[in-house]
């Protein structure tokens, strides 16, 4: 971002387009919440988005995010939004609410055993490729009923919604399909198995107002709010490491 551009400013912005899209599309601003994706970025960048208002933070990696909240202030609400390896299951919910990318019923079993142990009681989305691209995480929808099934008999984790990543095109207009696609699939398979699945986390930087027309419930953002994304150097103290 322009360097006299602050968190909140971009925030107010930000806030405008949704407002607009919204208007658009008849829709309730209060029904968007905005997710500030901090990854790479450092501690000062959590601290300036919690002051400006973002109550909800998004990190895609758990060992990043492992000291970077331990670093930050307190307050915000975590969601991992990157995929999640089986194996990270029991420390992504020592550090999140809400877990936007299960893909399969084998994580989803890990993420129930384990919230069982602990008492946690995380929100869960699946991530569903709509696309069809092939380097995709993400579960293909004739796969998720499966995965919706197992969710049903769980009694930890509570299947909230869905998720999806756009493949990235500079017109926003192209993902427009991929969008309505995902909320079609959350009707359907809300009448098929009697559910409410009232999330949707769709929309990023670049296509969060076509995302949001087409029912976005959580967008997630991170260039238009905190700038373009610092590389990421390996420190000589190796902090990454839990
Ligand atoms: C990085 C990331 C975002 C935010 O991307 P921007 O284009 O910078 O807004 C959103 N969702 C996921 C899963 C991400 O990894």
């Amino acid at each position: 971002m322009d360097s006299e551009r602050t968190v909140a400013q971009a925030l107010e912005e930000v806030k405008a387009v949704i407002a607009g899209a919204c208007a658009k599309s008849g829709r309730c601003p209060d029904d968007v919440e905005i997710i500030g994706v901090t990854k790479t970025h450092g501690p000062e960048v959590v601290r300036e988005a919690w002051e400006a208002g973002i109550r909800i933070l998004g990190e895609n990696k758990v060992q990043e995010a492992a000291w970077k909240i331990a670093e930050s202030v307190g307050g915000p609400e975590w969601h991992l939004v990157g995929h999640l390896q089986r194996n990270k299951a029991r420390p992504a919910l020592e550090l999140f609410s809400a877990i936007h990318s299960v893909d399969s019923v084998r994580l989803l079993e890990q993420l129930e055993r384990v919230a069982e142990e602990t008492g946690q009681r995380p929100e869960i989305l699946l991530e569903v490729n709509v696309s069809g691209e092939a380097s995709k995480d993400g579960l293909r929808p004739e796969s998720a009923p499966e995965v919706i099934e197992y969710a049903l008999g769980c009694r930890n984790v509570t299947l909230a919604g869905l998720m999806t990543l756009a493949p990235f095109c500079p017109d926003p207009e192209l993902a427009r399909p991929v969008f309505a696609k995902l909320r079609e699939c959350r009707d359907r398979w809300e009448r098929q198995f009697g559910i409410g699945l009232p999330r949707l986390s769709m929309g990023m930087s670049n296509d969060y107002a076509v995302a949001v027309e087409e029912g976005a419930t959580w967008v997630r953002l991170g260039t238009v709010l905190f700038g373009s994304r610092p590389k990421w150097k390996p420190e000589p103290e190796a902090r990454w490491e839990p």
